[in-house]
């Protein structure tokens, strides 16, 4: 039986327009309450730990001994996130008939995760949520791409890395996976290269993650073709 970890942001649904600027913001502010920065220099700080660490979290756990639970807490406030998070019907329907088990797999926290995917309304179609809390082991918070914390998940899911399918539109976080021997998936139709939130271009990485789709929509006709090893 085939796995899809789905990534949530950006994959299965559109986080650019409201959510991500909302989480940018909050981030900044945290850091100038938390560090005595100026809002210039907060917001130049998370992009250079986004890049650096992939998670601005780590940078602020490595550097600054911020507790992480209280920082994933107070940058993620979304009274109104129902509001903010489209329902798309393509998106239930084409998860209902991927076949195998469907587990989404996010860097974001679990308070965060639950209610985009119930406001997605996809919740019954997910086996389970695997956010960025249950990626720290031994004390050390490994998010994606870590590669360490793919071969950990994939045992405690018992499932072999070539019965799964990454599905993702970060490049970064599609070669790690692909890097242990899981299949990718590229969705390309909400971010592009250059809009990430860390900003900078991936494009180049792109050629070698494999199959391609432009949403999860488009999912479950490919999926009775054969997803390919990236060559
Ligand atoms: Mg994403």
């Amino acid at each position: 039986m085939r796995t899809w970890l789905l990534d949530l942001d950006n994959t299965l649904h559109d986080a650019m327009p409201e959510v991500f600027p909302r989480i940018n913001r909050e981030m900044t502010a945290f850091m100038v309450r938390e560090l005595d920065l100026s809002e210039e220099e907060a917001s130049a700080l998370r992009a250079h730990y986004w890049q650096r660490y992939g998670a601005t979290l780590l940078g602020l756990i490595r550097h600054h001994g911020i507790d992480p639970h209280r920082f994933l807490r107070e940058t993620h406030p979304f009274p109104d996130l129902e509001q903010l998070v489209r329902r798309d019907l393509r998106l239930v329907h084409a998860l209902r008939r991927l076949p195998g088990r469907r587990i989404v797999v996010t860097n974001a926290p679990l308070h965060y995760a639950s209610r985009v995917v119930r406001a997605l309304g996809i919740w019954a179609h997910i086996e389970a949520i695997v956010s960025i809390e249950s990626m720290s082991f031994a004390g050390r918070w490994q998010p994606k791409p870590s590669r360490p914390m793919l071969r950990r998940l994939l045992a405690r899911l018992r499932v072999r890395a070539a019965d799964c399918v990454l599905v993702e539109d970060s490049v970064e976080n599609l070669a790690g996976a692909c890097w242990i021997g899981v299949k990718t998936v590229l969705v390309t139709g909400i971010s592009h290269p250059g809009t990430q939130r860390g900003g900078h271009t991936r494009a180049g990485r792109s050629k070698r993650v494999g199959v391609q789709v432009q949403s999860v929509a488009h999912l479950p006709r490919r999926a009775l073709r054969s997803v390919h090893r990236p060559t």
